[in-house]
């Protein structure tokens, strides 16, 4: 991957969640795979919170049936106001990005910024 890479990944995270919840707020996960190919996805609302995926699985699930590693992966969820927060993946994604990547880049938020992924 290279560093110009995350910014272009981070813009397509947000278009997707901007067409998927173009007014109110929301979350998505963008990938890019070893052949170029950027993927978004999200997980959809549940009544039982215990059962929620998260916004990672969908691309995460594609690159497994695509057979493509990972070699970068931000997650970022859309305030109702419009603001994008960078949000870490959490462990068990972590593990899946290990094993499917592996090197994988994760964005995480600076700590100057929570707006901005590094
Ligand atoms: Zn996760």
């Amino acid at each position: 991957m290279e560093q110009d890479d995350l910014p272009k990944l981070a813009e397509a995270c947000r278009e997707f969640v901007d067409l998927r919840w173009p007014a109110g707020g929301g979350g998505g996960a963008a990938m890019l795979f070893g052949d170029g190919t950027t993927l978004c996805g999200t997980s959809p609302d549940v009544l039982n919170a215990s059962v929620e995926m998260c916004h990672e699985v969908e691309p995460f699930a594609a690159a497994f049936r695509l057979q493509q590693p990972v070699l970068a992966s931000i997650c970022l969820h859309k305030e109702s106001a419009g603001r994008f927060l960078v949000f870490s993946p959490c462990g068990v994604c972590r593990e899946r990005l290990a094993i499917h990547g592996p090197q994988v880049q994760v964005a995480v938020a600076s700590p100057d910024d929570v707006t901005v992924p590094v």
